[in-house]
């Protein structure tokens, strides 16, 4: 199993670059936000207990992600490669990580912190619109549909989604300075972290990562 993880705040472009390096490597993109936000959708337990939280921009439970990832990683088997994005989010999760990876005889072999300044940040989130239909992600002004509020390949309609407005994008903000920014030691002290300027265009990230993965 090999593992590399996405650390960066809200934002960053966790997903954006994940999902340019699922084209280009064999490692499988995991990202706990996109899972919950399937079970929210579905409606199941696990949906439930997670839904107050997420819309709060709160951190849903260490016991619930690490069940979702866990049973993930069980279903794949020893020889799969991950990308987690937008997990591990607390000392807890990466401590449980590292004792779920043991028992593969794995361990997480690079740490990519994609760095991107706060007012960056909440300019990317606030302008951020997603397609209802087929997940596609635009941007009011880096990246606008062809026709307003349309998705340019299906047409489905663009909204916000429910955590993206200032007032909860503030708080994600500071939840990740808080509980996940310690992150960034934790894996530096076990020399897996690689910084990165995350504030470009995305395809320069992506290089970024891509030299570091081929060194
Ligand atoms: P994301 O799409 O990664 O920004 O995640 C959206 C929301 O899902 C977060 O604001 C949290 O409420 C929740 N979430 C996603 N991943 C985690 C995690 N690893 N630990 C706790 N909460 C998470």
């Amino acid at each position: 199993m090999k593992v590399m993880i996405l650390l960066g705040a809200p934002g960053a472009g966790k997903g954006s670059v994940a999902e340019q390096l699922k084209q280009s490597t064999q490692y499988a993109h995991v990202s706990t936000g996109d899972m919950l936000r399937t079970a929210v959708k579905a409606g199941t337990e696990v949906g439930r207990q997670a839904k107050s939280y997420m819309e709060a921009g709160e951190l849903v439970p260490d016991d619930v992600i690490i069940g979702i990832v866990r049973e993930r990683m069980d279903a794949d088997g020893q020889q799969a490669c991950y990308m987690f994005d937008g997990f591990p989010r607390t000392q807890e999760q990466a401590r449980l990580l590292d004792t779920a990876l043991a028992q593969f005889g794995s361990e997480v072999n690079k740490v990519f912190q994609l760095d991107v300044p706060r007012e960056i940040l909440i300019q990317r989130l606030t302008g951020r619109r997603i397609c209802t239909q087929c997940g596609a992600v635009y941007h009011v002004i880096n990246m606008p549909p062809r026709v307003e509020g349309a998705c340019d390949t299906c047409g489905g309609a663009l909204i916000q989604r429910p955590d993206d407005g200032i007032d909860v994008v503030e708080n994600r903000l500071d939840v990740y300075q808080k509980q996940t920014a310690s992150l960034i030691d934790y894996y530096q002290a076990k020399g897996v972290l690689v910084s990165i300027d995350a504030a470009k265009h995305v395809d320069e990230t992506k290089r970024s990562i891509m030299e570091s993965l081929a060194e």
